[in-house]
């Protein structure tokens, strides 16, 4: 899953409750859909991978909103973009592929997302999609894809399978 730039993606506002993201760990990470925010909650109380991860994140001025994506091609499991920076924050969009019928998989995607996210708030000097693009190509010479972010996602896959019996997402009964 390549580190894709996002051009705006406004369609969250109305739907982001702050004091809903405060009051769970990792408030960095704020779910387009509340609901879906325990594959964060269960995921990180699983994977010590997610859950460093997530926490590393937290420490840096990005703020990511994660939307579970039932339009995104087959493909593609997920992808991560830098919408806009403010002297504050960073905003990201983390899309996952609501395809995915269990939750192992989302999880496991979601770590691979934030790492891709951390690889961004690492580099403060990221401030638009065009800077994005940079970055992967400084981290990965030759077109490869980020090491780190296929390794979290592994790492989580067989935290998550050894932790938790295997089950469903149940979000594709949910509107896209
Ligand atoms: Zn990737």
């Amino acid at each position: 899953m390549r580190l894709m730039a996002a051009t705006l993606l406004l369609c969250f506002g109305a739907d982001i409750s702050p004091a809903a993201a405060a009051e769970d760990a990792y408030p960095c990470v704020r779910f387009v859909d509340a609901a879906a925010r325990w594959l964060l909650r269960d995921g990180s109380r699983h994977s010590p991978t997610l859950a460093r991860i997530a926490d590393a994140l937290c420490r840096t001025d990005v703020i990511v909103y994660v939307r579970v994506d039932l339009t995104l091609k087959p493909g593609l499991a997920g992808s991560c973009g830098l919408v806009t920076a403010t002297p504050v924050s960073r905003f990201l969009v983390v899309r996952l592929n609501g395809r995915m019928p269990l939750a192992g998989d989302l999880m496991a995607v979601l770590s691979h997302e934030l790492e891709h996210a951390l690889q961004i708030g690492r580099a403060a000097w990221v401030r638009t999609p065009r800077d994005v693009l940079q970055l992967q190509r400084i981290l990965t010479p030759g077109g490869r894809h980020a090491e780190s972010a296929e390794r979290a996602e592994a790492a989580t896959r067989l935290e998550i399978a050894a932790a938790a019996p295997l089950r469903t997402a149940g979000l594709r009964a949910r509107p896209p």
